[in-house]
């Protein structure tokens, strides 16, 4: 069986900066043209020329990495390169931050910020799809009148494959502004709020473990698959990579970079203002849950400098030396504007919980670390995650090499912690979900179908006693 995973990766330089310096699109012909069919035609002639025999691929998967929205119309054709075909020739990208009027009609037409939550899984984001196509609708009604069909780069990339309009599926289509994640269908408020006849224009949503049908004569003829070849539901890159660390129920997975993401498996989710809720891209009665951390790394690097003469083994010391629960000192480190929540700057309590402006070095790496985790795990139990037995935390990112960080990850969230290495996860986690999709048919779960794929391995426990730590209430009044 030959797989193919087709990552449409960070484009550098692949996206357009406008003037106003919020707009950011791509070229719409580029998904056509550069990502699929260079690639693709290149990898199977690569291969054949070395193997002299042809490649036979079986199943496909394609994922997009950062683009949200595309709006095209289409005519399958069997022929690809035909710009004429697109309503607007460019498409916005994930980095597109110029809707921040349309995001504000659609919470006000739903009721709100988190009633818009409760419903979509998200609040309103300028990228996300529904406020993208909101901008389209106003700013160039004759291209909208036009369109035919409004695809997200993962559902246009199947369609390429198929020959004809392929479904938006589940998981993806939870980060567009639109889509009921608990009734799995348009959400009818937010469809008026952002266009008029949107629903013709979505198509149908396909849960994202579907096979979505065999690939078109245009790819057996031209280019040599199978014509048994199936084409399994794509998705974005966020659900890709939950499949590719192979997140369990109940499972969470944190990554410790620049930034930190956290993502969680959950069964009853409560959307908040804050994060992400997404529907479960491997088990359709599930969840996801994405939460981003902008001060990551880069404030572990500031408070390592500061404390720890820049060496990532004084910090480690620090971290041993220092008891869990730092004897009641706690801290926030927020250097740059947080994501989650929305706030800025530095504030260190003592045991009694009032304001200090300093403390020991050894005290402000472990407030620091402890504090970071703190506000992963409240977050992540205010979206309904909780901590069962038997749950697993999976580490990864550049910290995650850090044994002494991880042992402060294990206390805060009393469970084990597990590393895995996730490069090119989104890539992975589509191969898993191409095989997954044709045995799910016959019923398999998705760890069923990867019981022989290599395990996370475990790097810590919780130290005795890591849940019986206390920790006081603080709350922080925002200067305004
Ligand atoms: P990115 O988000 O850019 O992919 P990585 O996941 O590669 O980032 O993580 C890089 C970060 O890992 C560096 O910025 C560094 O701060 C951190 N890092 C590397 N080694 C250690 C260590 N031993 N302890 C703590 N942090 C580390």
């Amino acid at each position: 069986m030959g797989i193919l995973v087709v990552f449409l990766g960070r484009t550098h330089g692949g996206v357009h900066i406008h003037e106003d310096k919020l707009t950011v699109t791509s070229p719409a012909l580029m998904w056509v043209k550069v990502k699929l069919i260079h690639l693709i035609s290149s990898l199977i002639i690569h291969h054949t020329c070395r193997k002299k025999h042809p490649l036979r691929l079986d199943i496909i998967v394609v994922l997009h990495a950062y683009c949200f929205c595309m709006l095209i119309s289409i005519c399958i054709l069997g022929v690809l390169c035909v710009q004429e075909c697109f309503a607007v020739r460019d498409s916005p990208v994930w980095m597109d931050s110029s809707t921040s009027d349309q995001c504000q009609c659609l919470e006000t037409a739903v009721g709100g910020a988190q009633r818009l939550a409760d419903i979509t899984g998200s609040r309103a984001y300028e990228r996300f799809t529904g406020n993208q196509i909101a901008k389209i609708y106003h700013s160039k009604p004759k291209e909208f009148s036009e369109t035919e069909r409004i695809s997200l780069i993962s559902s246009f990339a199947s369609s390429l494959f198929l020959g004809d309009y392929a479904p938006i599926d589940y998981s993806d289509g939870s980060g567009m502004n639109l889509m009921d994640i608990f009734e799995k269908q348009w959400s009818r408020v937010c469809l008026d709020a952002a266009a008029p006849q949107l629903a013709e224009r979505l198509g149908d949503l396909t849960p994202s473990t579907a096979v979505l049908g065999c690939v078109s004569l245009y790819y057996t003829e031209r280019y040599g698959f199978a014509e048994s070849c199936n084409v399994v539901a794509f998705t974005g890159d966020n659900p890709g990579s939950l499949a590719g660390m192979r997140l369990q129920e109940g499972d969470l997975a944190v990554s410790l970079g620049t930034s930190d993401t956290v993502f969680l498996w959950i069964r009853g989710p409560r959307p908040s203002v804050e994060g992400h809720i997404f529907c479960n891209p491997v088990d359709c009665s599930a969840y996801m849950a994405l939460i981003c951390f902008k001060n990551g790394s880069f404030t572990r690097e500031r408070i390592r400098d500061e404390c720890a003469g820049g060496s990532w083994e004084c910090f480690s010391s620090a971290l041993r030396a220092t008891p869990m629960g730092n004897n009641g000192h706690l801290g926030v480190y927020f250097d740059v504007m947080e994501i989650t929540p929305h706030f800025a700057g530095v504030h260190r309590f003592n045991a009694e919980g009032q304001r200090v402006s300093c403390c020991k070095r050894d005290m402000e790496i472990r407030a620091l670390i402890e504090g970071q985790f703190l506000a992963k795990r409240v977050h992540a139990e205010k979206l309904g995650y909780k901590i069962i037995a038997g749950t697993r935390v999976l580490a990864t990112g550049g910290a995650s090499s850090n044994k002494d960080i991880l042992q402060v990850l294990s206390d805060v969230f009393s469970a084990p912690v597990y590393i895995i290495d996730v490069t090119n996860s989104a890539c992975l986690g589509c191969a898993y979900r191409a095989v997954h999709g044709l045995e799910a048919e016959a019923g398999a779960s998705f760890t069923e179908t990867l019981r022989n794929a290599p395990e996370p391995q475990l790097a810590v426990r919780p130290a005795p006693g890591a849940q019986e730590v206390q920790i006081h209430n603080i709350t922080i009044h925002i200067p305004l």
